[in-house]
């Protein structure tokens, strides 16, 4: 969002209020380069590049993104073999993000990244117990036993799954749409939960961390969350 410059600069703790007029006036702010001396401007201190002396400004603020990954992205900070990568898609923040686990390269959906450190461990964290839900578009039509035992705990790389809720979304003759709702994050975790029950996961989109929904966001874009949001991961 963008906010007058002043108010930026003071909660950047550059200097009070008055102080950042005081500073604006007397020319030794720019944004994108150019000195500002009106004191209407705006800025976006994310995406502006503001400087104060010609040296810029570190926003220590945490930020708090929700990106909906498209599927070809991989969740690291670069990939050495030259795919596309999920910073990629928020390039235009000039903070160091990173993401908040993973997600595979053929998963979808939504993926939290910010500069918090703390926050990602609360997340990631087994004792939190977020719940992640995802929606899996499955092979052929799993029974009721086969879900029964998905959503009791089944054994995948001899270790069992904690109990998920499970339900059928919609159904073809075919394929099944299933919404799976996991507290944990082991590897390839729900492509091998219905692998132990012989369906082959098709398409996977994670929908949501907590209560925090992707909602109509498109695919390879992001929302800066606010603190609203991030209480409803937990
Ligand atoms: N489970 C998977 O199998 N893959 C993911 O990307 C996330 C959860």
């Amino acid at each position: 969002m963008e906010e007058r410059l002043q108010k930026i600069l003071a909660k950047a703790g550059l200097a009070s209020r008055r102080g950042a007029e005081q500073l604006i006036r007397e020319g030794r702010i720019q944004v994108n380069g150019q000195v500002v001396t009106n004191m209407g401007c705006k800025a976006h201190p994310l995406r502006d590049i503001i400087t104060f002396d010609g040296k810029q400004i570190s926003f220590e603020h945490r930020v708090y993104i929700l990106l909906n990954k498209p599927a070809g992205y991989v969740t690291t900070l670069s990939d050495p073999q030259g795919r596309p990568v999920v910073t990629d898609l928020v390039a235009d923040i000039p903070l160091r993000l990173f993401p908040v686990g993973r997600l595979d390269i053929e998963t979808e959906g939504a993926l939290l990244m910010t500069n918090d450190g703390a926050l990602t461990n609360s997340i990631l964290h087994p004792r939190f117990e977020v719940k992640k839900t995802y929606e899996a578009l499955v092979s052929g039509s799993p029974s009721s036993s086969a879900l029964r035992h998905l959503s009791q705990g089944i054994e995948i790389d001899g270790i069992r799954t904690r109990p998920a809720k499970i339900r059928v979304l919609n159904k073809t003759h075919t394929q099944t749409l299933i919404e799976i709702v996991i507290h944990e994050g082991k590897k390839r975790q729900v492509r091998k939960m219905f692998q132990a029950v012989h369906h082959k996961v098709l398409h996977l989109k994670r929908v949501a961390y907590g209560k925090l929904t992707l909602g109509t966001l498109a695919s390879g874009k992001y929302r800066i969350l606010t603190e609203t949001d991030i209480k409803k991961i937990f």
